[in-house]
Order: C-alpha cells, then structure tokens, then sequence
C-alpha cells in the first residue's frame, strides 16, 4: 500500500458527495424517527429491538460494501463509517451492530472469502444474518494471539473446543469469524479464522454481560464444544488468521472512532439545546462565558475527531496505508467521546445526572471506546511502535 497519494485537486475533508450527502440524511431521518424513540428503554432492558435489525437490512446498512452481485449495496467503506456516526448520534448500541457487520465481519469475507464463501455467505449478510467477531477470550485479551481455542482437522471438519468472551452481536448473530489455533505451539502462526454458523453442531450462545454503556448491545460468551465446521469454512489460509485479526481491526478502529465521533456529537448537540433554554440568574446559561466556552471546546475537539474519522476512511478507500492514523483516530476520538459527553453532563447540572435526561447514556456508552477493538495503550503501542519506527 502507498504512503500518501497526490490527489489532482485536494478537497476539504468533510466535502461529501452528492450520494454520500443523501445517504447520511437518510439515516440520520432514520435514526431520529426509528431509534430515538426506543433508545431508553432498550438501555433499560439491555436488549436490543429485533424490528430495528430487519430495518437495518431492509435499508441495506448491513451490507453497505457487498458488491451488488451479492446482494449488497456497493457503496464505500467511507459511506459504512458515515452510517455508524449517524446511528451513534442517536444510540451507540445501534452505531456498533452496524459497525461490526460493515467494518469486521463483511469486511473478513470481501477480502479473505474464497468465491464459493462470497456466493453462499455474502447475500445472507447484506439481507437476514447478523455477523459476530469472535477473537477475545478469558485470558487473551489485549495479548489477543494468546488465545487458547484450539481447531484440529478431523475427516472433513475441523473441529473447535474453547471459549470465547466479549463477543458483541453474540445473541443476534446467525455468522460468527472465530479465531482459533491449529498449534499452540506455533504462537501466532498456528491462528486460523473459521466462518462458524450459529446452527453448527457443539456451538453455543453463552452469558450475555450485563454493561455500564451501550447495554443493547449484546456481549456474550461463545461456547464451542467439538464444533464440527465444514473445511471448506476456513477462512483465508490455514496459520494466516493473524493476518486476518490485524488487518480487520484496523479498519474497524476506524468505525469506532466514528461511533465515538457520532455519539460526542448527539450529546454536544443535547447540551448546546439545553444550554439555551435553562436559566440562572434571570439569562440563559448559554449566556454565561464559562458554558460558551465549554462547548466551543466540545465542538472544537468533535471537529478535529472529525477530521481524523473521515481522513482515515478516504485513505482507506483510496488504497493508502492507514494503520498509524486508524490508531490514532480510535485514540483521539474516544478521548473526546469521553470529554464531551462528561462536559455535557455538567452543562445539564444535577439534571445531567439523572436518567430522565438523555447526556448520562452517552457517557456511559463514551467508555467503551477506549476498550475494545485495542485499548488506548494498546493503540499507543502501534503509534509509538510507527512513529519510532521499531
Ligand atoms: C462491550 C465489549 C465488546 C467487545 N466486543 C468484542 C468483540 O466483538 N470481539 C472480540 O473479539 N472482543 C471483543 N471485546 C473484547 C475487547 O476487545 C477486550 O476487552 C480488549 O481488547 C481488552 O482486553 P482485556 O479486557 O482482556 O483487557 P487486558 O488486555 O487484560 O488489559 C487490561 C489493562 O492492561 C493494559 N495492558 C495490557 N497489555 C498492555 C501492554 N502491553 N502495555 C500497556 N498496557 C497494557 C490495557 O491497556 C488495559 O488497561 C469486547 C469487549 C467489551 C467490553
């Protein structure tokens, strides 16, 4: 991949295209009509609403980059980290079950998919299966090519024995990516990636966690107990899944920033609101200094995460080497996700506080962003690992 490319006439960053521009007001409509009324009471129950998936499918936001052949849309991993912004304005959980599918698992099969695998998994992405990525487990989490799943070739079938933990879309999922080893002893050359369907025989759905933030969104424990999955489900080459975990969650910590980005914004936009109608001291408290500044710090910081998201996503559609700056973008915007939704809290005062007001979700939905999909150290590492050149 290039470094850099020199496009003829350079254009700002945040310029969209004519289409790019309708399909984010399509969703953002969407998001406001469909989910804003549901988004409180799936946090209370942390459970997501299975209407909400179909409409995800029937917009087409769950296969944005499968080719048309398949079923898919067509469109541009820039248009999947437009849709995960808009949904995350709204609710976060909503912005990571279309990330998930889009920016990992879709993603997993375009690249490393054999023909036979596009043609029989692609359209059921892009129409009815939601796709899980399962790679940590109890005891490899940021050391994630510790992991102790273990894959031996029986016959016609490998067969899988382990756990996996923390597996977001666990409980909606009909395809999981399953990382497993076919040699311990060959570290992280022994990893290979299975497509596993939930149907096939020894695989089951565990506990689903019970979370500070973005509850709707199922987290769950896969159980894989002599899993016989057919050979021909091996994904990519027998010892590359390594590669496979690299470079998907490289293009995935780009959608997590935009999820960050997406939900900084909702709760900047909330406090902005409120900031205007509530008054102390006979004015607005929009009025005052001291708030003006806060939120033109809030949205001074959402404008540079921004920037980085929707860099990070053009260099990727245009073939440029992006790892650094995909570490960076999830870093820098999980930071500011943080910031802002904390800010927005103190804007609301005490009312902030409380559930019966919308800022509390966001920040509590803000801190997985510096979690999963590498944590902030581990983000650190890959930029300190590129920038000294080691
Ligand atoms: C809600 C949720 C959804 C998730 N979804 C998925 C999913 O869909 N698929 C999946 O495979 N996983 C998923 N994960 C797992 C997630 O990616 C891991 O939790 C994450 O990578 C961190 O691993 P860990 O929890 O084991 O923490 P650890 O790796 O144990 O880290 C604990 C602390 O030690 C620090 N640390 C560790 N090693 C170093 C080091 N070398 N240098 C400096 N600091 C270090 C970390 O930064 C962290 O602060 C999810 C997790 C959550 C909470």
């Amino acid at each position: 991949m290039p470094d850099v490319i020199a496009p003829e006439k350079p254009q700002p960053l945040t310029a969209l295209t004519e289409d790019e521009t309708l399909f984010r007001d399509n969703i953002r409509q969407f998001a406001e009509e469909k989910i804003r009324p549901l988004s409180k009471e799936m946090d209370e129950k942390g459970v997501f609403d299975k209407d909400l998936v179909r409409e995800f499918f029937q917009l087409g936001l769950m296969g944005i980059e499968i080719p048309e052949q398949y079923g898919g849309g067509a469109g541009t991993f820039f248009e999947a980290i437009l849709a995960v912004e808009e949904l995350s304005r709204v609710d976060a959980s909503a912005g990571v079950v279309v990330d998930v599918q889009n920016t990992l698992v879709n993603n997993a099969i375009l690249r490393w998919g054999n023909e036979e695998q596009k043609k029989r998994y692609l359209p059921r992405m892009a129409s009815e299966w939601v796709g899980a990525y399962a790679l940590s487990e109890a005891g490899s989490g940021s050391d994630a090519f510790a992991l102790a799943t273990k894959a031996e070739l029986k016959g016609s079938d490998y067969v899988l024995n382990g756990r996996k933990l923390w597996i977001t879309n666990g409980k909606e999922a009909g395809m999981f990516i399953v990382l497993a080893t076919l040699d311990p002893a060959a570290g992280y050359k022994g990893i290979t990636a299975f497509l596993v369907e939930k149907d096939f025989p020894g695989f089951t759905v565990g506990k689903k966690e019970d979370k500070l933030g973005i509850r709707a969104s199922s987290t769950c424990e896969l159980i894989l107990e002599d899993c016989r999955v057919p050979k021909n489900n091996l994904l990519g080459e027998a010892g590359k899944g390594y590669k496979i975990a690299i470079e998907t969650l490289n293009e995935g910590r780009i959608g997590i920033g935009a999820q960050m980005l997406g939900l900084a914004r909702g709760a900047w936009e909330f406090a902005v609101k409120y900031a205007l109608e509530r008054k102390q001291f006979g004015r607005a408290i929009a009025e005052f200094q001291g708030i003006q500044f806060q939120i033109a710090q809030m949205a001074t910081e959402i404008e540079a995460a921004r920037l980085m998201v929707y860099n990070c996503a053009r260099m990727k559609d245009a073939g440029v080497n992006f790892v650094k700056e995909a570490a960076m973008t999830k870093l820098f915007a999980s930071q500011v996700a943080e910031r802002v939704t904390s800010l927005a809290i103190e804007i609301y005062g005490g009312y902030g506080f409380t559930k019966d007001y919308p800022v509390e979700k966001y920040w509590r939905d803000a801190k997985i962003g510096k979690i999963y999909e590498g944590t902030s150290n581990m983000q650190l590492a890959t930029i300190a690992k590129l920038v000294l050149g080691k």
